[in-house]
């Protein structure tokens, strides 16, 4: 049985940086399942969908293959055999991809490529619903938050980091309506598991939550 550790969290909390560094301490694979959704968004953006035509969305994800790939150690996501990596980080598609993750047919078709990758790999899986729907048995759950406003802050200085204008409160705001919108919808919403271990990471540095996350992973091994 492959060995896995579970990630969740909502938006921004540092899941994917925490989860990089975590896999290469361990050797084994980072799964970004928030990548597949965003490459979907992707697909359903450029087919012109109407994010509120649920029904269409539906029917129309079974025209997209998606496939995960690693060319040194990096995770591509294939949209129908073509790399769309360089799509997935825009406030764009992100914000549709929170939309059309509610919908049953979508999340069937990620989460079974999700299982079938942690039961073929070591892996540390980051996501919404890992702890709870994907990976039930993962050796090893973390839930992964941060009070709104640091994750905004945080978002913030990357933003302007690479030279964007950005404005903290509507970033504030746009991480909160991503939160509710993933927190209350019907299928799989975003919640800690039973089992999972909370690590607040608001006052904590990356190194310390890298810390708290392998000394985890090394009890459970
Ligand atoms: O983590 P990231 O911001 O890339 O995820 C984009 C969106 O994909 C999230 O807001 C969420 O709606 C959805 N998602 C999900 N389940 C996952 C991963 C992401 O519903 N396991």
């Amino acid at each position: 049985m492959s060995f896995n550790i579970a990630v969740d969290g909502p938006a921004g909390a540092g899941k994917s940086t925490i989860a990089k560094k975590v896999a290469k301490n361990l050797g084994i694979i980072y799964v970004d399942t928030g990548a597949m959704y965003r490459a979907m968004s992707v697909f359903m953006i450029r087919q012109e969908m109407n994010p509120e035509d649920k029904e269409a969305i539906a029917k129309k994800c079974r025209e997209a293959d998606i496939e995960i790939v690693y060319e040194n150690g990096e995770q591509i996501v294939k949209l129908n055999g073509e790399n769309v990596n360089p799509f997935l980080r825009t406030e764009e598609v992100g914000k549709m991809a929170s939309v059309i993750s509610a919908i049953p047919e979508v999340r069937e078709k990620l989460v079974e490529l999700q299982k079938a990758l942690a039961a073929k790999s070591d892996c540390i899986m980051d996501g919404r619903d890992i702890g709870t729907c994907v990976l039930p048995k993962a050796q090893v759950k973390v839930y992964l938050t941060a009070s709104s406003m640091v994750r905004a802050k945080r978002r913030y200085d990357e933003l302007v980091a690479k030279g964007q204008d950005c404005d903290l409160m509507q970033i504030k705001v746009d991480i909160e309506d991503r939160d509710y919108r993933d927190m209350h919808r019907e299928h799989s919403p975003l919640k800690q598991a039973e089992d999972a271990v909370l690590v607040d990471s608001s006052d904590m540095t990356i190194e310390e939550v890298v810390e708290a996350i392998m000394n985890l992973a090394k009890e459970r091994a």
